[in-house]
Formats: C-alpha cells, structure tokens, sequence
C-alpha cells in the first residue's frame, strides 16, 4: 500500500488506462462493456472488468467503483492499488475475485454522480414493471432544489423555501424528500429513472456472465461523499435477523452500520445496486456491503450536487462557469489529498480481506 505509486487518478480517462495496464500486468484478461456515449474530448467510455482466481470458484468477491460516476475516483484508486501490489497472488486457494471498474462510466469521465439518463443508479433498482414508490416532499421542493438561476438572490430565495420545509416538516423528513429517491422528475436530484439505465442492464450482464452459479458471492461497492472525512463506513441494508444481516454482522463486526437498525448515516432507499444484486442471485448467498467513504459536509454536498444539476438542465457543462462547477463537485467527492487516500486505501484492504475471510468461512 502506497501513495508514491500513483494508483488514483485524475481523471476517468487515466483511471482506465491503469486499471486495463495493472489488470494485464497482474495476468488477468479485462473484458469491456462499451457504453453509447463518448467523454468530454471524445474518449471512449466502458464498464471493464477482469477476474482473478479459480475460474471455477464457488465463492466470489465482487469489488465496484463507480456507482455514482465522480465517487470513482475512489474505488477506482483502490482496485489498481490492489491489482499493482500483488493482490490477485495473495487470493485465498478457491476464491474468484471480480473487479468492476467504473459501472457508471459516463458520470465518472462527466463529473456527474448520475448516469447518462441523469439517473442516480443506486435508485434505479426497482422494479420497474410496477408503480414507483412516490415521494411527495420532493415535488414541494424540486423548483428550489433546482432554481432557475444560481445568482446569490435566486439561491438565498430558494434556501429560505427549504429551511421553512426543514422547520416545519423535520430533519428525517427533509432529507427523506430531497435524497430517499424520486421518480417524478427526470431533470431532477436522485431520480431513479422510468427504466433500467445502461449500468443496469450492465450490471445485470456481468451478474449472468460471472456470477450465476456460485454457492457465495460477496460485494463490496465503494462510495464516497457522506460521513466523516476519510472514514469508510460499512453499510448494510439487510433486514434485521435475515441470513444476509447475521452474515455481515460476523464478518465485519461492530463497524458494520445497519440502516435497517437507523445506524448509519444513510437512510433506506429504494433502488439500490444491494437490491439488485440480491434479486439477481436469488438461490446464493449474496452478502452486499456498501463502504462510504467521507469527505466534507453534508451542506457542501447538496451545494454541489444542486450547481451540478443545474449546469446540465440550464447552463453549458463546457463553458468556464461549468468548469468551475465540475471542478468543485469533484473535489467533494473526491479530496485529492495524501492523508484521505491513505485512509482509503487502509479501509480498502481492511474489509476486502474481512470479505474474503468471511466468504472462506461460510
Ligand atoms: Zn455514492
């Protein structure tokens, strides 16, 4: 583990490079999953992922970046750490180790949390064949989430509208109706879509390409953006007394947070990747952990992410004003700084291994 050797990145573009050079490096074979849609200058934009271990493996661990697009840089910096410094030769004999690299492939090279179809992809697991769950607070409060203009009137204007929500309504309420998920609006904050996205679909073709079949596959999908800086927490969404939940509280001990339990700085949503993936591998056991890595306030949070939304509704992603925009969500979500990539790649290493330990023993 170290930071001197460069396994984070600056951008999508530099990520992938890495990650299909350390993938070959390490003897592996990197598969693409070649997304439509192209960067900023042109580049080509994919989900790749690569296998290490018995091909055979009953048991399986799948390691994600990317599910919120610009939150790669994170996993992405982990994944390549890994597979420089000898991680595939340390597998336990029998286990499979799955890496994917950037789900969300359009956020991560845009600077967006969202997909192509401004979609948050960790709401877009539902099923879609059914009504969607319907979130009442976030039509009182999508005009003032996204306002018209960004100018200082505009915003002070559109603050006090959702302070008086806030007031009125409560800090659980507040928070449920601007980020539980929304599928109203399509230019708005943590849309889960009227569809599966194309990392959807990606997801469920990796799902039937490696993992079908196995006896035990455990997840671990990297996040960034919420909770202390630097502090990974280990999220479940089980619920209580479920075989998923014992399973995850004996391999990962008191760190693991349950927001089934209301432990976690993360509240219970609709749509997320743990729901599809469980669903998918109905008949394994499926074991799905996200790790959310802090970074600074939450305030900051929806400040950027609102400048975000904005910019891609109303204003010029590729104009001076967009650049400065991108430049500061991408520092919420990914603080280019020795001291929390340390931390990242501590915490990385530290329940990758408590995976394959549990898996081991299950
Ligand atoms: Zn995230």
């Amino acid at each position: 583990m170290s930071i001197a050797n460069g396994s984070f990145s600056q951008s999508y573009a530099e990520a992938r490079e890495k990650f299909l050079a350390a993938s070959e490096q390490a003897g592996g074979h990197p598969e693409s999953f070649i997304n439509p849609n192209k960067g900023p200058v042109g580049e080509t934009l994919a989900t790749d992922v690569v296998w290490f271990g018995d091909p055979a493996a009953e048991k399986v661990l799948v390691c994600i970046s990317g599910t919120h697009g610009v939150e790669g840089f994170c996993g992405s910096g982990w994944q390549i750490d890994w597979l420089r410094g000898g991680g595939p030769q340390r597998l336990p004999p029998g286990a499979g180790l799955l890496m994917v690299h950037a789900i969300n492939p359009y956020g991560f090279c845009w600077i967006r949390r969202v997909t192509e179809e401004n979609v948050d992809l960790n709401r877009n697991f539902v099923d879609h064949s059914q009504p969607y769950p319907d979130n009442p607070g976030y039509r009182d409060l999508a005009d003032h989430l996204i306002p018209r203009s960004l100018d200082e009137a505009s915003l002070r204007a559109a603050e006090a509208k959702l302070q008086e929500y806030r007031r009125q309504h409560g800090d659980i309420a507040f928070y449920r109706a601007v980020s539980a998920g929304q599928y109203s609006h399509n230019d708005g904050l943590f849309y889960g879509g009227n569809g599966p996205t194309w990392s959807n679909r990606t997801t469920h073709a990796i799902i039937e390409r490696f993992l079908k079949q196995r006896k035990a596959v455990a997840v671990v999908d990297f996040h960034t953006g919420l909770g202390p800086y630097g502090y990974g927490e280990l999220i479940g969404h089980y619920d209580v007394g479920t075989a998923g939940s014992e399973r995850q509280r004996s391999w990962y001990g008191p760190s693991l947070m349950e927001t089934k339990r209301g432990m976690s700085a993360s509240q219970a949503r609709d749509g997320l990747t743990h729901y599809g993936y469980n669903r998918a591998l109905a008949g394994c056991d499926a074991t799905v952990v996200t790790l959310e890595f802090g970074t600074y306030s939450r305030e900051q949070g929806h400040q950027v992410l609102r400048a975000d939304h904005w910019l891609h509704k109303y204003g010029d992603p590729l104009s001076g004003e967009g650049r400065r925009i991108k430049a500061a969500l991408r520092d919420h979500f990914y603080p280019d700084r020795d001291d929390w990539k340390e931390m990242i790649l501590f915490r990385g290493y530290q329940v990758t291994r408590q995976a394959l330990a549990g898996l081991a023993s299950s």
